[in-house]
């Protein structure tokens, strides 16, 4: 299962009623924050998930309004209690942005681990989240990421019960370990059902909706995507900076074969992208409009459910 929230939507500078997009996922008891604008502590703080159990960081990309409040947080997490290691992810040259933005940060009481991921890499996070990112097209290198909780095979009773495996012996193997039968070896696969779909969210914001992030994007429960520009008529602005119209984050959306869409990441020019939202309902109807704790759950039976009904 996975909880989403979405901290801010955003783009460019935080306005007094609008944080900037950032998204925080909870798996189990643990915390992972998708982007670190100014400002998104306090948009945290707001929403009340709390800061101990953050372990991980994922940047899409470099630019201001995705990164500038990492020092910021990082002293509130100092406060927090927070001892066990913090893991930050991004594109190549995470290293030396963390670093300098560190500068101001001074000695913290947990370690910090950077881990910089290229098109098509995956790796899991503490928690046991798989990450998987494509890079996008922006203005400098961005990534889109794919997060999956896998969900275990499912046990086989009835299998077990055909091999004449004593009951007392089935929670090994459920727990993947193989047992001696009167000296017949028994393992897992002979009585678990095939892999299962887990849960599965994406993010994609300051990119195009190029090939390669549909591809990563390909049957997520929830899918959430910036919409820079609400207007059609701002299309030839979006393809010129690297970003999405409503439109185009909908087709996204629909060609992905996605369960749900959050919009997020509007124009400091749009102060009421609800008069847009048609140009994204029109294409892919299961569309939100993102604002400051909009919450959903993802769960491995029911895919997307947002939490406070549609
Ligand atoms: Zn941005
Ligand atoms: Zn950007």
């Amino acid at each position: 299962m996975i909880d989403v929230m979405l901290l801010g939507n955003g783009a460019m500078v935080p306005l007094p009623d609008r944080y900037l997009s950032a998204t925080q996922l909870r798996v189990g008891s643990g915390l992972h924050l998708i982007d670190c604008g100014e400002g998104t502590q306090v948009a945290m703080r707001h929403h009340g998930w709390g800061f101990k159990r953050l372990q991980s960081i994922l940047l899409t990309h470099f630019h201001a309004d995705h990164v500038a409040g990492l020092p910021g947080l990082m002293h509130t997490l100092a406060h927090s209690g927070k001892t066990d290691r913090l893991t930050i992810v991004g594109p190549p040259g995470t290293y030396h942005i963390v670093s300098g933005l560190f500068v101001i940060v001074g000695q913290l009481p947990f370690e910090i681990y950077i881990q910089e991921l290229s098109d098509g890499e995956t790796t899991v996070l503490d928690g046991g989240v798989r990450v998987t990112v494509a890079e996008g097209q922006h203005r400098g290198p961005v990534l889109a990421y794919r997060f999956d909780v896998d969900r275990a095979p499912a046990f086989l009773p009835e299998e077990a019960e055909r091999l004449a495996v004593p009951k007392r012996m089935w929670s090994a193997l459920q727990k993947g370990v193989s047992v001696d039968v009167d000296s017949r070896l028994i393992t897992p696969d002979q009585v678990l059902s095939a892999p299962r779909s887990g849960a599965s969210v994406g993010v994609a914001t300051d990119t195009r909706p190029t090939e390669a992030v549909q591809g990563l994007m390909r049957g997520v429960d929830l899918l959430i995507s910036e919409g820079t520009y609400g207007d059609d008529e701002d299309q030839p602005k979006a393809v010129e900076r690297g970003h999405m119209t409503f439109r185009e984050a909908a087709t996204l959306a629909s060609e992905a074969e996605v369960g749900a869409l959050w919009l997020t990441h509007f124009g400091a020019g749009m102060p009421d992208p609800g008069k847009y939202v048609a140009n994204a309902t029109g294409v892919f109807p299961r569309t939100w409009l993102g604002y400051s704790g909009l919450q959903g759950t993802i769960t491995f039976d029911r895919g997307y459910a947002p939490s406070d009904g549609e």
